[in-house]
């Protein structure tokens, strides 16, 4: 009898043709199929008429279920996980799992193929050298803001998941703690017939998607670029500190502190807190 493997398989995000070969064969080999909605996967498996008996395993259920995946690995069977769509535990239910799985002393072998954001990155023209991915952002939206504006000063290329409901208030939240100068990348419907890579600054993206409903619709990945790199010197030269006072006499000293790093490279906190002292 062959090691009995907890396998993570990806599946399509869209394309059905981007199923692996090698997927196909490890779905079509194993006792169960783990899914996070087994009509969901049925429906792939059945497109790819492959019979196997399937259990539920989404973020409800995920740690009781881990008990009896644990179970019928100790009776030697093999069991594949997969999610809607891309690769399990990207966004997506599996970590209990692969840990409890782990612990119990199992193999635990991935099967790669499509991940959204990966793909999005791959095409996006933004450093792929350094990124964040953050997945979804807070539904709410004053905690979305914050979570944003904490990542205002990050100088990696940023990462998110978006939904069709959210995508312009995401994008507005986007504006207003990046600047609606920061240039982004949306990645909508990758690999299916509608699929459009736009980049833009943010106020940019902004009108183009408000401008055109369909843009709205579907799945999205955001990219935003970083940060300029800041200046570490503590000392703000006077060229900035100009900016700095023209810009305060304008707009409220947080905002005026945010445009003025954006123009001179020196941190927001830096400058807001020259023009408190
Ligand atoms: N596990 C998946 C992966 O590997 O990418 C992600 C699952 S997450 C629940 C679903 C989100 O992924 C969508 O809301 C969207 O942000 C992104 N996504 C999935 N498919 C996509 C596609 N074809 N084009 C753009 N974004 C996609």
């Amino acid at each position: 009898m062959s090691e009995p493997v907890l396998y993570i398989v990806a599946t399509p995000i869209g394309n059905l043709a981007d199923l692996s070969e090698r997927a196909r064969e490890v779905l079509g080999r194993v006792d169960h199929v783990a899914a996070e909605d087994t009509r969901h996967s049925g429906r792939l498996l059945a497109h790819f008429n492959i019979k196997v008996p399937m259990i539920s395993v989404h973020d409800h259920n995920e740690r009781q279920r881990a008990e009896h995946v644990i179970n019928l690995l100790r009776n030697g069977e093999s069991i594949a996980l997969v999610s809607d769509a891309g690769t399990p535990l990207i966004s997506d239910p599996g970590f209990h799992l692969v840990r409890a799985v782990r612990e119990a002393g199992f193999r635990v072998s991935p099967v790669p193929g499509s991940c959204a954001f990966v793909a999005a990155l791959s095409a996006s023209g933004l450093p792929s050298d350094r990124f964040q991915f953050i997945g979804f952002l807070p539904a709410k939206s004053g905690a979305r803001l914050q979570a944003l504006e904490a990542l205002s000063e990050n100088t990696e290329t940023l990462v998110f998941y978006e939904s069709t409901h959210r995508i312009v208030d995401s994008l507005k939240a986007m504006s207003e703690a990046f600047g609606c100068e920061r240039y982004a990348v949306v990645a909508r419907e990758l690999t299916k017939t509608f699929e459009t890579i736009h980049g833009d600054s943010l106020e940019g993206l902004l009108e183009w998607i408000q401008a055109d409903a369909n843009q709205q619709r579907g799945e999205f990945v955001v990219l935003v670029q970083g940060a300029e790199k800041v200046l570490d010197d503590e000392s703000i030269n006077p060229e900035a500190e100009r900016i700095l006072r023209i810009l305060a006499k304008e707009m409220p000293p947080k905002k005026a502190a945010g445009v003025a790093a954006e123009i001179t490279g020196y941190k927001k906190n830096r400058l807001y807190q020259l023009l408190i002292d």
